[in-house]
């Protein structure tokens, strides 16, 4: 699904690069994460694999088609569809109760939300488990809960691929490994899923781990 090749990516004024050389394959419907130390760079890959950022060379096939030369308007097309991507911090907007959050997505024009959006925003909730706290506010849920919202708002344009960036950073080891098993079950039901964490527990609950250092993948698990 995802074909990754001599990824290089340096920032301005920095000795080396974050990302070097980078080779990877991404398989549909896999759950891989990629572990490393802070500062390994895994973030860094993860953002020029969703489309976030431009490498400076190398190229990323979505599909058999290079993300990385197309142009803004085909990468701003895959990140608001195709792709998802959740970070440690969950980015819910605190004013909005669970199920606004995730309507958030649909509510760019000025039109409203039809009622067909609206019943899929609460089978997201559903699904991440929270149907019943559609009205709470993000201020009103635990960390876990509003990972799993930040979650349901990520896949409410129906991602297939869902990129989470240290998913569990901000979570107790408990809440993590519940946010992790969401993410096995929506891996299950058919969502191809690439994270990076620091946490080597978590890493190895997915189904391949590669081992980033110094910019490079070093291991493959
Ligand atoms: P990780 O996610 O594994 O902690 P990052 O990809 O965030 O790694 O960072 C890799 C390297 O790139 C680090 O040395 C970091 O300081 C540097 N870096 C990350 N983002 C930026 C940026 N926006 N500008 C300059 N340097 C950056
Ligand atoms: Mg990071």
């Amino acid at each position: 699904m995802i074909m990754a090749r001599a990824l290089v990516k340096c920032y301005s004024g920095a000795d080396k690069p974050a990302v070097d050389h980078v080779d990877l394959r991404v398989k549909q419907g896999e759950f891989l994460s990629i572990a490393g130390r802070s500062g390994s760079g895994k973030t860094t890959l993860l953002h020029i694999l969703s489309s976030l950022i431009r490498p400076d060379s190398g190229e990323a096939l979505f599909l058999g088609r290079d993300i990385c030369t197309a142009s803004e308007k085909v990468r701003n097309s895959l990140r608001g569809k195709d792709f998802a991507v959740v970070f440690q911090q969950h980015h819910l907007l605190p004013y909005l109760s669970a199920l606004e959050n995730v309507l958030l997505p649909f509510m760019t024009g000025l039109a409203p939300v039809g009622e067909k959006q609206e019943n899929a925003a609460r089978a997201l909730l559903r699904r991440v488990g929270l149907e019943h706290k559609e009205r709470s506010r993000p201020g009103e849920l635990s960390g876990g809960e509003q990972q799993r919202v930040a979650i349901a708002r990520a896949l409410a344009r129906g991602a297939r691929v869902l990129f989470a960036d240290e998913p569990t950073g901000s979570l107790d080891s408990a809440t993590g490994a519940s946010v992790i098993q969401l993410l096995r079950e929506l891996n299950a039901d058919g969502l191809t899923v690439l994270m990076v964490t620091h946490n080597e527990e978590f890493a190895r609950r997915s189904g391949r781990v590669l081992r980033m250092a110094d910019g490079r993948i070093t291991r493959q698990e």
